[in-house]
This record gives C-alpha cells, structure tokens and sequence, in this order.
C-alpha cells in the first residue's frame, strides 16, 4: 500500500459519516485541522441512511437524540416526538446547510485498509475504489452497527423470496402489501417493522430465539417461539392471536 498513488493528503481522515463523524468534521475544522470525510454509503446520516425499513424510528424522545449546537437546536424543530427514519434525514439535510459538511465528504468511498507509516508519522488509507490518503489522524467512526450480522441459516441461499436485513434496506424501499412475511428477531427493529408492516401483510409471522434470555434454563424451556399477527385462521388449525406457539 505504501507505493500506492496517494490522491490526498490531510490532517485527519474521518470514517463514516453519521452523527459522530459530523460532529468530528465541524470541531476538526474549527481546530484549523484540514480533515474529510470517507462514507461508504451515499449520503450523510449513517445509520439513518442504512436503516429506512418501515418503522424505523428513535427511541430516546426529543430532545435528547440531536446535537447540541445552538445553531442547529435553535432552528429545527421536530414534528413527532420519537422521530422516524425520514424525519432524520432531513434533519441531516438541515445539519449540511447549517454546517457545509458534504462539500468534505467523499461518498460511496468504502475504507479498506489502514498502515501507519512510522517513518512519516502518517496513515496511509486505502479505499476499495483505489484512493490512497495520508493523514496523520485516522478517525473510525464507524458505529457499532456498520458489520451486519446474518445469521447463518440453513438454505438461506436456495431461498426463493425475497429476503432483506433492516441494516441495509433498500433505499427505494419494499412493496409490502398482502404479502407474506417472516420477521426475525423481536429487538427494537423488528418490533418496529412488525408493528409498521402488520397491518398490511397479508399475513406476517415473527420468529425469535430465547437462547440468550434463558441461559441456563435453555435446556428446560424451548428455544423457539412463533406467535403470529394479524389474527390467523383458526380453520387452517393456527394459533389464535396473542397465543404464543412453541415449538
Ligand atoms: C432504528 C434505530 C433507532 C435508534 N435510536 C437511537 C436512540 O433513540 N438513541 C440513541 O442513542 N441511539 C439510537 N440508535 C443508535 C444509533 O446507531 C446511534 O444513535 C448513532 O446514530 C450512531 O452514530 P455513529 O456516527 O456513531 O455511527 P453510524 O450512524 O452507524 O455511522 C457509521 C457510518 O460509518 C460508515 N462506515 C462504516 N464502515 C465504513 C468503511 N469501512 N468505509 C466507509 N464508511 C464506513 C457507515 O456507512 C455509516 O454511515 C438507533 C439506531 C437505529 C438503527
């Protein structure tokens, strides 16, 4: 990688450009720091670009998830109080007027490499598009939810549907009307896609695994739970709504 063209040499190179890497640019520059932005996805936001599944939405109520500059509290004003994905995007949209931080951002520029140059005192970052930038500040801040995690499940390949994670949903979004639907996991998103996308499924069932909450008890209650909405028919022998299956 040493040998590689450098195309850019800063001060600090930021990774990602969600709420953290934004808040980095605007101190760096007051710093007099020449810094930039290197973000995989194509817009600002981070994981409130990734994650435009139905429902997504902020759990802390307003006005505790937002930065504290007074140039930005002071003009926004948020219409819900647990604001939802596209509600975050234009307050992104608002926080680049405010603060110019996409004229410093390279989007769709994925970091795949880092090698610090002890010689020069400076990273050497390499992009999966064949940029190379020295800086002597590398600066990851690249959540904790960038790696998505699939779990490895059995014939997920020959699958014939579709299948999507809410950590990547696709930006033009889904057609989710009477269809039949399976949700995975009963965590924050999955509730909010099961309570977003229940109403209008056709028929929509959630899955999730108690292995983690039972511990030790795992080997004397079952695992697995099925419970389904909306309510199924009772002649094709499902269970009833509010009933949990196990199986
Ligand atoms: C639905 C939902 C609701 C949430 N609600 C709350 C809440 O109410 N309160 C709260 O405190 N938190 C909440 N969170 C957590 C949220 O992750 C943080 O609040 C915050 O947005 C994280 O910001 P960040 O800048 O640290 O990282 P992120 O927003 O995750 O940004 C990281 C960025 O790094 C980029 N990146 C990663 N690797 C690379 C690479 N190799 N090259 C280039 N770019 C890369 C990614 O593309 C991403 O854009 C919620 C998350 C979700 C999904």
């Amino acid at each position: 990688m040493q040998n590689g063209n450098v195309t850019e040499e800063l001060d600090a190179l930021i990774v990602g450009s969600g709420f953290g890497g934004i808040w980095l640019l605007y101190h760096l520059r007051k710093l007099g720091f020449k810094a930039k932005i290197y973000e995989a996805g194509q817009d600002l936001g981070g994981i409130w670009y990734w994650n435009c599944y139905p429902g997504a939405r902020v759990d802390s109520d307003v006005p505790l998830y937002e930065y504290s500059l007074e140039e930005i509290w002071r003009e926004w004003t948020w219409t819900e109080r647990f604001p939802s994905w596209e509600e975050l995007r234009e307050y992104f949209k608002f926080v680049d007027k405010k603060l110019d931080i996409s004229k410093d951002c390279h989007f769709n520029t994925r970091v795949t490499a880092a090698e610090f140059d002890k010689e020069k005192d400076q990273w050497i970052i390499a992009t999966e598009d064949g940029l190379v930038t020295r800086a002597k500040y590398f600066l990851p801040c690249t959540g904790f939810a960038a790696k998505r995690y699939v779990p490895p499940f059995k014939g997920l390949e020959t699958f014939e549907g579709e299948c999507h994670h809410t950590a990547v949903w696709p930006q033009n979004g889904i057609e989710l009307r009477d269809k039949k639907i399976g949700v995975i996991g009963t965590g924050a998103s999955g509730v909010q896609v099961i309570q977003e996308v229940g109403p209008i499924a056709k028929n929509l069932v959630s899955l999730r695994s108690l292995v983690g909450q039972l511990g030790s008890l795992a080997d004397t209650f079952p695992v697995d739970r099925i419970s389904t909405y909306p309510k199924p028919s009772l002649a094709d022998g499902t269970a009833e709504v509010g009933q949990t299956e196990t199986t």
